[in-house]
């Protein structure tokens, strides 16, 4: 057993764990494991165990990697979801290769992105990323700007909006971690409250995966646990 298939294998574990504590339905979470720092051989490798949906956040570096990993290996059928910070002169190549984009947090980048979406292909899932802690990190809309760019979103033809995407600040143990996840959950139920028809929330990583879970988290995004520590 290669490393990777057993790292993936204890992180399936402390997700079904964490699901089971919730009495939540393991199905209805997706792994996402964050290949960023590792070449194409790390995703073979990971895909060669069964793992499906990779994320990446530095859109050169994914690229090199989709088009090297697709001429290895034609066989792996793989789902591949930008996590990135997003520039507005990146939008085409970001929607012309990518399955989901997490990092929606501007009007203008998803109008680019529906704009730019080919036909050939299906629309792209989108979640928007949401400043949830109102940290120093610049990224993510505010939570009470939320709505309105989610009704904006809704009525791009090419984009298929499905929830919400949060990166908050570390936290000292699972309690605190739970937080910051448990408002981004009340934060899509209002949402959903105001007819924004949404199904995930993604959210956890590494360190704090089993604190999302709790909270509902219907994608958790792990990259260390998964591949080791990046350099
Ligand atoms: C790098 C990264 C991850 C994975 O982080 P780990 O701590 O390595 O699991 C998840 N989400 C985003 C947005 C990232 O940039």
């Amino acid at each position: 057993m290669s490393p990777i298939s057993r790292n993936l294998q204890a992180v399936q574990e402390q997700i079904a764990s964490a699901a089971q504590k919730a009495s939540r339905d393991v199905d209805g979470i997706l792994l996402l494991a964050v290949s960023k720092t590792f070449g194409p051989d790390a995703v073979i490798a990971a895909a060669d165990a069964g793992q499906r949906a990779f994320g990446e956040n530095y859109l050169q570096e994914a690229l090199d990697k989709i088009v090297a990993v697709r001429q290895l290996r034609p066989d792996l059928l793989l789902e591949w979801h930008f996590i990135g910070p997003i520039q507005s002169n990146k939008t085409r190549q970001i929607a012309e290769h990518f399955d989901w984009v997490h990092s929606v947090d501007r009007e203008k980048i998803a109008q680019r992105l529906s704009d730019q979406r080919p036909a050939a292909l299906p629309p792209l899932n989108i979640c928007l990323q949401v400043n949830i802690s109102g940290e120093a990190s610049k990224s993510g809309v505010a939570p009470g700007e939320v709505l309105a760019l989610a009704h904006a979103i809704a009525g791009l033809p090419r984009l298929r909006l499905r929830g919400l995407m949060a990166i908050p600040e570390p936290a000292a143990d699972f309690k605190q971690q739970r937080l910051p996840f448990r408002r981004l959950r009340e934060l899509a139920a209002t949402l959903q409250g105001a007819g924004v028809a949404i199904d995930t929330l993604s959210m956890g990583m590494s360190a704090d995966m089993a604190a999302a879970v709790a909270e509902g988290a219907t994608i958790v995004r792990v990259g260390t646990a998964i591949f080791g520590a990046r350099h």
